[in-house]
């Protein structure tokens, strides 16, 4: 059985104001038990995140890390092994804004614009190496929803990482699902549409490994809310979510993590 997982990932929005009182109300919350709850806070605002959740069951990610696990001469990165450092244990992977730059667009997806998988691939590894868990966001534009390419694209995401580092990862990782489309815009996949990609990438892992398919947990993400989540969290292969803009409302973000407790 796998266990349920809401992660709120907060863009580039807060300040040190803003982020107290947020973590203020995330504190109030009372959440489910049998869900894993997470945010990704900025990386200017980590800190005081994981010291304002102290004591409480809110693990924190941050929205990006660097293609090598240890420090060294990269300027403006940050490397995963920091990010462990400063008590992180998750990481976005597959959401840095690049090329369009469209809304984080999908530029490190490869494959939906052309562009390689290398830097998305490397990102992973690295934050495996150092224990961080990688949340890999795939999905596609809307382009190549209306041309029909959404499971071949998806399906280019995740292939890559399974012919570079093996259906093995994803042993330790979580996949999301998120529509470029659907990210901030309001638009949200309906609960079936959501279903029938998460179904699709659930039977790729399968072909390499059952047992690796069975756990791996898979988010939906694009515009998920208090409203909506109840029906997309209802399908068999929909593990919980990937919250963005919701996110940042700690009342309903703590409705969005007791829908996945259903
Ligand atoms: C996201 O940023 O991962 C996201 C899904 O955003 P929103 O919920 O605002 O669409």
């Amino acid at each position: 059985m796998r266990r349920p997982m809401v992660a709120g990932n907060w863009k580039m929005h807060g300040t040190r104001a803003s982020v107290a009182e947020l973590i203020n109300g995330l504190r109030h919350l009372a959440l489910p038990s049998g869900v894993d709850v997470a945010v990704f806070p900025p990386c200017l605002y980590i800190n005081q995140v994981i010291d304002g959740l102290k004591g409480k069951s809110i693990s924190v990610g941050a929205q990006n890390s660097a293609v090598e696990s240890m420090q060294g001469a990269l300027t403006g990165e940050i490397a995963p092994s920091q990010l462990v450092d400063a008590g992180c244990s998750l990481v976005l992977v597959g959401r840095q804004a690049g090329g369009s730059g469209v809304l984080g667009g999908p530029a490190e997806r490869g494959g939906s614009r052309g562009g390689g998988h290398g830097v998305r691939n490397r990102k992973f590894a690295a934050a495996q190496a150092c224990g961080l868990i990688p949340v890999l966001c795939v999905g596609e534009t809307l382009e190549q929803r209306e041309a029909g390419k959404t499971l071949e694209v998806v399906g280019r995401q995740l292939g890559s990482i399974i012919e570079e580092l093996g259906v093995g990862a994803f042993a330790n990782a979580v996949i999301a699902y998120e529509p470029v489309w659907a990210i901030g815009t309001g638009l949200t996949a309906t609960p079936q549409q959501a279903q029938d990609v998460h179904k699709a990438i659930r039977e790729q892992l399968a072909a390499e490994n059952s047992e690796v398919a069975r756990g791996v947990r898979l988010l939906y993400g694009g515009s998920v809310k208090a409203a909506n989540a109840v029906e997309l969290f209802g399908m068999p292969d929909i593990d919980g979510g990937l919250i963005g803009g919701a996110s940042l409302n700690a009342d309903e973000f703590g409705a969005i993590c007791r829908a996945a407790g259903n």
